[in-house]
């Protein structure tokens, strides 16, 4: 699989020479959606923009072998691990704009087990590029399956999509859930209903 580093070089060279910083394009954006770059609130918005969309798209620059490389350790441990509630932030694709909402993520161990703060880790990691909800949710799933070969691995992602309540495409508070099954959690059905039943449960 090509690396995110090498397919961004890719991109690039696509730009040709004398090309433009995303802060020049978002002025001239500014000006195209007839505002006033120089006034003094937008003065440094096109900077600040470029800033705030470089650190939201900054999980290209990462790749999952190389954040848990070191922080998958050997356990006789064999129950379900699952953490719950895991905060995001991504962007979707189509319309450059926000989702966000919480993820839920549960592995049955097959003798390896991921650090805990990692696996907040990996999701930054995919959600900080253009996504969409659930390519997100089986990206972090596989990555998991990959790394440390589980009995199985469930993910579940409900979000919030702007692009949808913004521009109310949507009922306001709707949200989209997504799942991914894999191993255990798609052909055990007590597996999954012990994940389920453990998402569900509010009172922790
Ligand atoms: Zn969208």
């Amino acid at each position: 699989m090509t690396k995110p580093t090498e397919e961004l070089l890719l991109h690039e060279s696509r730009l040709g020479a004398g090309d433009e910083s995303i802060a020049d394009l978002v002025r001239k954006m500014i000006i195209k959606l007839g505002e006033d770059p120089d006034r003094e609130g937008l003065r440094k918005t096109p900077e600040r923009f470029e800033k705030a969309l470089k650190f939201l798209t900054s999980g290209y620059a990462q790749n999952a072998e190389q954040l848990l490389n070191g922080a998958t350790f050997s356990v006789a441990y064999d129950e379900m691990v699952i953490v719950k509630d895991i905060e995001f932030f991504s962007l979707c694709e189509h319309h450059l704009l926000p989702f966000f909402g919480k993820m839920h993520i549960a592995y049955l161990p097959n003798k390896k087990v991921i650090g805990l703060s990692k696996l907040a880790r990996l999701v930054n990691m995919y959600a900080r590029r253009m996504q969409i909800q659930e390519r997100l949710t089986s990206q972090i799933a596989t990555s998991i399956q990959e790394r440390i070969d589980p009995q199985g691995v469930g993910v579940i992602v409900e979000a919030r999509h702007l692009c949808m309540q913004m521009r109310g495409v949507e009922k306001q508070h709707s949200k989209a859930v997504t799942s991914a099954m894999l191993g255990a959690f798609r052909h055990n059905k007590q597996t999954r209903d012990e994940f389920l039943a453990l998402v569900r449960n509010k009172a922790s």
